[in-house]
């Protein structure tokens, strides 16, 4: 597979969203009756929780049909993960909302939360983007662990990787390589064994698997259709005549000679325990019963073309194997699969049940998590769970996922930004890169609803670093993440120049910031003078202890620090990228000597000053330059659109 896992990215001191498929069987009591998937999950957790993330859960449960059902709650989950990983889980009963947002932000590095079971609100499974962006903005990296609901194109599978870098976790990354190699490079006699209840469920599996595999078994309900397809009288067999000329027409292809049908079968009168059956060849179907399992025969024939392949494919039992006297054809195959040395692979759900029930699991290579995926693969499509993750390509750590902020300073009135950012929104969609922009606060609201479902972030250009009081003209920390800012500028030059921000009260606004949830953008930079008496390393050094020391190692690697030389601000005379990746390389180096390598590694270094749409490329392109700052150049959308858009 190449997308990018877990593995590849650093998520230390990050907040990470992880969708997992929680989805387990529950009874009256609401115990859960089988854990295997909650088990499955555990490696990505683990992993995420060793490597110091904050780790947030995202799943559904059942079909609550976007309602609240008691139900469905995802609090037995939690209990049982809980048990399982040894460690306290924070359980929210919402997946969205004030409350969340606050518990996600106070969420310490190692720290695991189950969020409420998302399919409560009918925007998860109608992939609405504004629900997938209010789940995104609780985390900085979201890793998709569903192998389950992969092939689906909800919010929390497909819909969120439009706002966050977007990996895969472990069981994904195997689910997704064990049916790679079985379809791509399978070793030969390949052998696809396909049952189950309906033909309907598997026509695009078996037309895309008959011109790669040796031979199609087929038994289950669906040999029924195809036996009648070729004139055998089924009786009270479960039939699709609506797919009959479909059979039909497969057994007359050229590659027919590889579908084998049962010889002979299970039949009965109907379906229970203590119902009598027998077994019969398929053109003495006594009247009025039906077949139910393939025959010994046929299991015979079908073991002997499974000893000797190399590879095997199997989804769909042979026979309604939940009744004892009508699972012998699936377990003979299933112990043929376990008796023979080769690749094998099971997916769906009731496969998976025969499996479990007849004990064989430990004979089988790889057992899929997930049905409806396993199947969509089968057939050769792509998952769109997948498809949205980012491709493994070399380049900066995507941790460090590059940032293009607009600062919009003291120009546009509402009607302006709401213009803009109408216009803005379409031309960046297909931006990899983080955008952000910083208008005036009194344009905040209508940016926030223009940009909403966008993959448009927005924030405040400067805020008191107290939460409320008697502050005339000021705005606080709550003001702003209740206007749904993400982040926050913390001492832009303009603000040190001309209002006297202080490197202390810039300190205070950053601590201020993540303490109420916004990320903040902290400025530094030297003025011109200071450069020309090449005071540039001791004032950034400066700076940097005075701003940032009362930050603590949790909320660090969050952090966004933005370069600017007051000399390049507004002048025109942007720093050369050679200076500015200077200037950033000895940034990131104090940043190590203040925390540690991981976080100085996780941190973006922005630049600002002059940027414009000719110089970006090779500012962008500097090793410790993360992200732009732009000023001027941000005010028109197309001229914006243009930079934002160098990432796609
Ligand atoms: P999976 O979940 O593994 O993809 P399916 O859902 O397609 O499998 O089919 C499983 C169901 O098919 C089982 O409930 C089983 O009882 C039923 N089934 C198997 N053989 C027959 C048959 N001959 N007649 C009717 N139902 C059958
Ligand atoms: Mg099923």
């Amino acid at each position: 597979m190449n997308k990018k896992t877990v593995a590849d990215v650093d998520v230390k001191g990050k907040k990470v969203l992880v969708r997992v498929d929680f989805n387990v069987p529950l009874n009256e009591n609401k115990e859960i009756t089988d854990d295997s998937r909650i088990i499955a999950a555990l490696p990505t957790i683990n992993y995420l929780l060793g490597h110091g993330a904050a780790v947030i859960l995202l799943s559904h449960l059942g079909r609550p049909k976007g309602q609240v059902k008691e139900e469905f709650r995802l609090k037995p989950v939690a209990q049982r993960l809980q048990e399982l990983l040894e460690t306290k889980v924070f359980y929210l009963e919402d997946c969205i909302g004030e409350e969340v947002k606050k518990q996600a932000n106070e969420l310490q590095p190692g720290q695991v939360m189950l969020l409420e079971n998302l399919r409560f609100y009918p925007e998860e499974e109608a992939n609405d983007s504004a629900f997938a962006s209010k789940l995104a903005s609780l985390a900085d990296i979201y890793v998709n662990d569903a192998f389950g609901t992969a092939h689906r194109a909800h919010a929390s599978t497909t819909g969120i990787a439009q706002y966050l870098p977007a990996v895969s976790g472990f069981l994904l990354n195997k689910e997704i390589k064990a049916m790679d190699t079985a379809l791509a490079g399978a070793e030969h006699p390949f052998t696809a064994i396909m049952g189950g209840s309906k033909v309907s469920d598997k026509i695009g599996v078996i037309k895309n698997l008959l011109n790669k595999v040796d031979s199609l078994l087929i038994g289950g309900g669906m040999a029924n259709t195809f036996l009648l397809a070729q004139g055998y009288n089924m009786q009270k067999s479960f039939v699709e005549k609506d797919n009959l000329d479909w059979a039909q027409t497969l057994l007359a292809q050229e590659e027919a000679d590889k579908i084998k049908l049962p010889v002979d079968v299970v039949v009965t009168d109907h379906l229970a325990e203590d119902a009598p059956y027998r077994v019969v060849s398929v053109d003495a179907i006594p009247e009025n019963w039906m077949a139910v399992d393939i025959g010994p025969r046929t299991v015979a024939i079908y073991a002997e073309i499974i000893r000797q392949s190399k590879t095997v494919v199997w989804n769909g039992p042979m026979g309604v194997f939940e009744i004892d006297n009508f699972a012998a054809g699936t377990e003979g195959v299933a112990r043929a699969i376990g008796e023979t040395d080769c690749l094998s692979i099971v997916g769906g759900g009731d496969s998976l049940a025969a499996i479990h029930k007849l004990g064989v699991e430990e004979q089988i290579s790889h057992i899929s998590t997930g049905g409806g995926a396993s199947l969509k693969m089968l057939e050769g499509s792509t998952l769109p769970g997948v498809a949205a993750l980012l491709d493994k390509k070399t380049g900066k750590e995507i941790a460090r996922r590059p940032i293009i902020a607009g600062n919009w300073k003291m120009h546009k009135t509402p009607l302006e930004a709401k213009e803009n950012i109408a216009a803005l929104r379409t031309m960046v969609s297909g931006s990899e890169a983080e955008i952000i922009i910083f208008p005036p606060f009194i344009d905040i609201p209508i940016v926030a609803s223009e940009a909403a479902g966008s993959n448009i972030y927005w924030g405040g250009q400067n805020m008191y670093w107290r939460a409320s009081g008697a502050f005339t003209g000021e705005i606080s920390a709550p003001m702003l993440i209740a206007a749904g800012c993400r982040y926050v500028l913390c001492g832009h030059s303009e603000r040190r120049q001309f209002f006297g921000d202080t490197d202390q009260e810039v300190g205070r606004k950053a601590v201020a910031a993540f303490a109420h949830g916004l990320i903040p953008m902290v400025c530094v930079g030297e003025t011109l003078a200071q450069r020309q008496a090449e005071e540039t390393h001791s004032v950034l050094c400066k700076q940097i202890r005075e701003c940032l020391s009362a930050i603590d190692r949790a909320h660090a690697a969050r952090l966004l620090i933005a370069y600017e030389p007051i000399w390049a601000i507004g002048t025109g005379v942007a720093a050369k990228a050679q200076d500015a990746q200077e200037a950033a390389c000895y940034i990131r180096k104090q940043l190590v000597r203040m925390w540690d390598k991981d976080t100085a590694n996780s941190i973006r270094i922005l630049y600002g000053g002059s940027v414009k749409p000719h110089n970006i490329q090779e500012l962008m392109a500097c090793e410790d330059i993360d992200g732009v700052l732009v000023g001027g150049s941000s005010l028109d959308a197309a001229t914006f659109a243009d930079m934002a858009n160098s990432y796609r």
